[in-house]
């Protein structure tokens, strides 16, 4: 049985919890409201902070309003299982929501940041953060205006504990992608480093992600049922 496992986490884990992905077909919900690619930006926030901080003010009451599934709470008993047996899980995630902490995730990697805390652009500091954000809220650490915006990675900034990811890949034996689409970078490239480092990959989707050659496995079919498939398989090997 894989000891050390790896799992990279996309916007397919959270769809079935009611919130939208990226790359909807059926061009529903928020998404077919707002395009990210234009709110998501640190130009966006500069140019409309309201329009900015807005989009994310509906995103996150969204997030209030959902619960994790079947998917999330197989991966916090795989956590949980794999320490008992002296291995170890390193869960990433590209999501912005907490649903895996709320299914019982103890660590929890969020490469590209978090909804539910605001982060200070004078000052850098980083809080929980439930509310709507306004340009008019005060940092409750420095004090100044107009500098709180989600603590989230927007189109054109670094992902977060990238040496993390390299260190938890470089050491894993089983990496497997989750609801990602394998289109964006650096988490689509994931698996080919993985790969590099002669470890197993796995994908499970929905459908097969645009890197779906790259995987030695693919198990398709919606999370809430193929995630806690594959986490009683793996427990039981
Ligand atoms: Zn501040």
């Amino acid at each position: 049985m894989a000891r050390s496992v790896f799992v990279l986490t996309g916007a397919g884990i959270s769809a079935e919890s009611g919130l939208g992905t990226f790359r909807d077909k059926d061009g529903q919900g928020i998404w077919a409201r707002f395009d990210p690619m234009k709110l998501a930006t640190p130009e966006a926030f500069t140019r409309d902070p309201d329009n900015a901080l807005g989009f994310y003010n509906l995103r996150r009451r969204n997030l209030l309003n959902a619960k994790p599934n079947a998917a999330h709470q197989a991966l916090a008993r795989l956590e949980q299982a794999l320490a008992e047996r002296g291995g170890h899980l390193t869960l990433v995630t590209q999501n912005i929501d907490d649903l895996h902490e709320r299914a019982g995730s103890r660590r929890v990697i969020h490469m590209h940041g978090e909804l539910l805390k605001a982060r200070c652009q004078h000052c850098g500091s980083v809080r929980l953060w439930a509310e709507d954000l306004s340009p008019s809220d005060v940092c409750p650490d420095c004090g100044r205006v107009g500098g709180l915006r989600p603590h989230v990675v927007w189109f054109g900034e670094m992902p977060l504990f990238m040496d993390d990811i390299d260190r938890a890949l470089r050491r894993a034996d089983l990496f497997v992608a989750i609801g990602t689409s394998g289109a964006v970078y650096p988490a689509a490239g994931f698996v080919a480093e993985a790969r590099g480092y002669r470890v197993r990959t796995c994908e499970i989707n929905l459908e097969a992600a645009d890197n779906a050659d790259l995987f030695d496995e693919e198990r398709l079919g919606p999370a809430s049922e193929t995630v806690p498939a594959w986490v009683d398989e793996l427990l039981g090997a």
